[in-house]
C-alpha cells in the first residue's frame, strides 16, 4: 500500500537528501516543499512586492503558477516559476535571505499548503519541510522529524553553497541557518514544530546510508 511520508525539521538536517532517496527507493514522488516558498519569495523578489501589503501579496500569488517535472538529466524534481525552470536561482543567497520572511505570510502559506495537500491525493509521495506533518498532512502514516547538531549542519550548507559559489562564508550560511530557524519556529501560523506522533530522526554521526536504512526499516513497519 503506498503511502504519504512527511520530513521536518530545522534548516540544513538533510531532509531533501533523504526525501529524495527515500522516493527513489520506493518510486514515489519526491516534493520538496521549500522550494515553493522559494520560488514565491524569488517572483516577490523579482516583482519588488512589499510583503507588509496584503493587497500586493494578494495579488502577486494570483500571479503565481508553480509546477514540479522530473529531470531526466539530472533525477531532480525541478520547480517552474510560471513556466521558467528556477531550480537554480531559488538557491541564491538572495532567496535565502528573504523565504522566511514571506513564508511567515499567512496568505503565502495558505497559497502554498492547498497545492501541497492537492498533491498528496495521489498516494505515494515524500514531503519535506517544515509544517508537513502538523498542518499539510496531519493523517499522514509515516512522520520523521530531523535534527542534527548546527555546528554539522553550517558545515554542510557550507560546502555545498561553496561548491557553486567560493565568495560565500561560513559566518553567512551560520547567520542564514540561524536566521531561519528562529522565524521558522516563532511564526504565528504553523511555526516549525515536531508532530506528536513524528519519529525523531538525529543524522549528525549517521551517513547518508544509514539514515536511508533506519527509514526504510519505518516504512516496512
Ligand atoms: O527547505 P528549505 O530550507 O529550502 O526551505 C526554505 C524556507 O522555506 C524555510 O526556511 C522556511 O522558511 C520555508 N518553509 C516553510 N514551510 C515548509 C517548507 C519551507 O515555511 N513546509
Amino acid at each position: 500500500q503506498r503511502i504519504i511520508i512527511t520530513i521536518d525539521g530545522y534548516s540544513s538536517c538533510g531532509k531533501s537528501t533523504l526525501a529524495r532517496q527515500l522516493a527513489r527507493h520506493l518510486r514515489y514522488i519526491f516534493i520538496d516543499s521549500g522550494a515553493m516558498y522559494r520560488a514565491i519569495t524569488l517572483y516577490f523578489l523579482r516583482s519588488h512586492i512589499n510583503i507588509s501589503s496584503n493587497k500586493q501579496v494578494k495579488k502577486a500569488l494570483e500571479d503565481i503558477n508553480l509546477e514540479f517535472y522530473y529531470n531526466e538529466i539530472t533525477g531532480e524534481n525541478d520547480i517552474y516559476l510560471n513556466g521558467e525552470n528556477v531550480a537554480i536561482p531559488i538557491r541564491e543567497m538572495l532567496v535565502s535571505e528573504a523565504v522566511s520572511e514571506v513564508a511567515a505570510i499567512k496568505a503565502v502559506r495558505a497559497f502554498a499548503v492547498a497545492q501541497q495537500q492537492k498533491m498528496g491525493e495521489q498516494k505515494g509521495i515524500v514531503m519535506d519541510g517544515r509544517d508537513i506533518g502538523t498542518a499539510v498532512f496531519p493523517n499522514a502514516e509515516l512522520k520523521i522529524f530531523m535534527t542534527a547538531d548546527p555546528a554539522i549542519r553550517v558545515e554542510r550548507r557550507f560546502k555545498e553553497l561553496y561548491a557553486k559559489n567560493p565568495n560565500i562564508t561560513l559566518e553567512e550560511v551560520r547567520h542564514n541557518l540561524e536566521m531561519r530557524d528562529y522565524i521558522d519556529s516563532n511564526r504565528e501560523v504553523s511555526p516549525l514544530r515536531k508532530a506528536p506522533d513524528a519519529i525523531v530522526l538525529d543524522n549528525t554521526y549517521l551517513t547518508i546510508d544509514q539514515q536511508l536504512k533506519l527509514a526504510l526499516g519505518w516504512v516496512k513497519e
